[in-house]
C-alpha cells in the first residue's frame, strides 16, 4: 500500500510533539536525557496506543448508514438492532469497536456484517495477530513464545492462546493434507491431470525418515497415568529439486567434496509433510502430497533414504519406477560401526574402514559384503551389516547414481526432521498429546515449505466458515 507522503510527514510531526510534550513532562531536571534504546522502546508504546485507537476507529466508521433489512443465512429476513460494541485482539492489542447489528430472524442467529468482512470473531484475536503468534508457536516452546512475543508485540499474551493458535493453523493443514489424499484417490481427478499440459518436473526427489516423540500419558479422572511416557514415531516426508551450489556460496566443506567430486548440489524447492501415523497411513499422504506434484509422473523421481524396511516398502508401493538410493551417510556409517565392533587395534580397524569405504564409494557392494563376511566371526554387528548390504545392493550402485549426477544423501529430509521434531518437539519443556504434537509439526513443516501465507488465508477465513 502506498501512502500519501505529506499526510505521513504531517502525522509524524504531531507524534513526535505529543511524544517529546510527554517526555519533558516526565522528566526531571537532575535525571540524564534518556537513550535512544529508551525512546524507541517509549515511542513504539505509543505507536501501539495510536494503532489501537486507529483500528477501532477504522473498524467503528465510514460503513454509511445501515440498511433496514438484510438477507439471513437461513433464507429468512434480519433486522437492524443498533450499533453494538464488540471486543477483539489485534496486533496492537486488545481493541473496542461499534458495528451495525442485525438479528430477529426466526432461526435466531445475528450477524455484524463489519464481522464478516473482517474475519472478526468477537472475544477473540485478528488473523493478523494468529498468523503473529503461530510463527512464534513453530518456532520456539510456547512459554517461551510469550516471553518472545511480548518483546516484539510489547503486550502480554498467553502461553495457551500461543499453543491453541499454533495448533490451529496446524489443523487446517491437517485438514488440506485431508483434501489431497481425497483428491489423490478420485480418478478423475488424476486423469484430468494427465492433460495437464505444464511442464512435467524433471528430476524430483522424495526422502523419508522418522524420529522420535515423547507423547505424555493423560491422567484419566480421579487415577493416576497408566503407564510412562509413550514414544511415538513421528514420519516426516520431504520433496525437493537440486541445484549445483555456486562456487562463491560453496562452505569450505563444499569446496573440498567440489575438488574431490567435481559437483555439489543442495536441495531447493523442499516441501515437508508429516504425521504420526502407521506407515500404511502415511503412504496415503505420500501419494497424495506427491501426486499434488506430479511426483508419478515426473521424469526422473529419485528416493534417497536410509535402509528402513518400511521406507522402501512405500516407495515401492506407491511409486514403483522410482530411482532408490540408500543415503550415502547412513551406508557408510554402517562401515565405521563395523569397523569399530570388529577391530580393536587402530591401524587395522583404519585400513580395513578405508578400503571398504573405497569399494562402496565405487558401487562395489559385493566387494563390501565379503568384507563384512570376513569379520563376522565374533561380530554381531558385521552380521547384521551383511544382511543390510545384500537387502541394498541395488540401492548402493554409487558409483552409477554419481555418474548420473543424482544426490546420494538424504540430508534434506533429516534436516527436515531435525527442525520438526528435534528442535521443536525436542525443546525443553515441551509436553505433547499426540493431537498436539501432529498439528505443531504440521504447522511447522507448512511454514519450513513456504506454504505459511496459504494456512493465513484460510486461518483469515475460519470465522467464516462456522
Ligand atoms: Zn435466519
Amino acid at each position: 500500500m502506498d501512502y500519501n507522503t505529506d499526510v505521513i510527514t504531517g502525522i509524524a510531526k504531531q507524534v513526535a510533539e505529543a511524544f517529546k510534550a510527554a517526555l519533558t513532562q516526565g522528566h526531571q531536571a537532575e535525571e540524564p536525557s534518556p537513550t535512544i534504546a529508551e525512546v524507541e522502546k517509549d515511542m513504539r508504546g505509543m505507536l501501539r496506543q495510536i494503532g489501537v485507537e486507529a483500528l477501532s476507529v477504522f473498524l467503528s466508521t465510514g460503513q454509511g448508514t445501515p440498511a433496514a433489512e438484510l438477507p439471513c443465512a437461513c433464507g429468512g429476513t434480519l433486522q437492524y438492532q443498533r450499533r453494538r460494541p464488540a471486543i477483539v485482539t489485534s496486533v496492537f492489542g486488545k481493541i473496542t469497536y461499534e458495528r451495525a447489528y442485525y438479528a430477529g430472524c426466526a432461526c435466531g442467529q445475528g450477524k455484524a456484517p463489519v464481522d464478516e468482512r473482517y474475519g472478526l470473531e468477537p472475544g477473540a484475536m485478528t488473523s493478523g495477530l494468529a498468523a503473529l503468534l503461530g510463527l512464534a508457536g513453530v518456532e520456539f516452546a510456547f512459554d517461551e513464545s510469550r516471553a518472545w512475543l511480548q518483546a516484539f508485540l510489547l503486550f502480554e499474551v498467553s502461553e495457551n492462546t500461543v499453543r491453541s493458535e499454533t495448533q490451529t493453523l496446524g489443523a487446517l493443514q491437517a485438514e488440506r493434507e485431508t483434501g489431497w489424499v481425497e483428491q489423490s484417490q478420485d480418478e478423475d481427478y488424476l486423469q484430468a491431470r494427465l492433460r495437464d499440459t505444464a511442464p512435467l518436473p524433471t528430476r524430483l526427489y522424495g526422502s523419508l525418515d522418522a524420529a522420535k516423540v515423547r507423547i505424555e500419558p493423560r491422567p484419566k479422572a480421579g487415577k493416576k497415568p497408566e503407564k510412562q511416557d509413550d514414544w511415538r514415531d513421528l514420519k516426516v516426508g520431504c520433496w525437493y529439486e537440486a541445484e549445483p551450489v555456486p562456487p562463491s556460496q560453496r562452505s569450505v566443506r563444499q569446496r573440498d567434496k567440489f575438488d574431490r567430486e567435481h559437483a555439489v548440489f543442495r536441495a531447493k524447492n523442499m516441501r515437508y509433510y508429516c504425521d504420526i501415523l502407521e506407515a500404511e497411513e502415511f503412504g496415503k499422504l505420500l501419494w497424495a502430497t506427491g501426486c499434488a506434484l506430479r511426483a508419478d509422473l515426473a521424469r526422473e523421481l529419485v528416493f534417497v533414504c536410509d535402509g528402513a524396511v518400511w521406507i522402501w516398502n512405500l516407495v515401492k508401493l506407491h511409486y514403483p519406477h522410482a530411482v532408490q538410493i540408500v543415503d550415502w551417510y547412513h551406508a557408510e556409517d554402517r562401515l565405521k560401526r563395523v569397523a569399530h565392533a570388529a577391530f580393536t587395534v587402530e591401524r587395522d580397524r583404519a585400513a580395513w574402514l578405508e578400503q571398504v569405504t573405497t569399494h562402496l564409494w565405487d558401487g562395489q557392494v559385493e566387494a563390501v559384503i565379503r568384507a563384512c563376511e570376513a569379520v563376522t566371526l565374533s561380530c554381531a554387528e558385521a552380521q547384521h551389516a551383511v544382511t543390510y548390504f545384500t537387502n541394498n545392493a541395488s540401492r548402493m550402485r554409487y558409483d552409477q547414481f554419481r555418474a548420473a549426477g543424482y544426490l546420494i544423501g538424504s540430508g534434506t529430509v533429516e534436516s527436515g526432521c531435525k527442525q520438526i521434531v528435534t528442535q521443536r518437539l525436542k525443546r525443553p519443556g515441551a509436553q505433547w498429546n499426540v493431537d498436539g504434537a501432529v498439528h505443531t509439526a504440521k504447522a511447522r513443516a507448512a511454514w519450513l515449505s513456504g506454504d505459511w501465507d496459504i494456512l493465513c488465508t484460510r486461518r483469515a477465513a475460519l470465522p467464516l466458515a462456522v
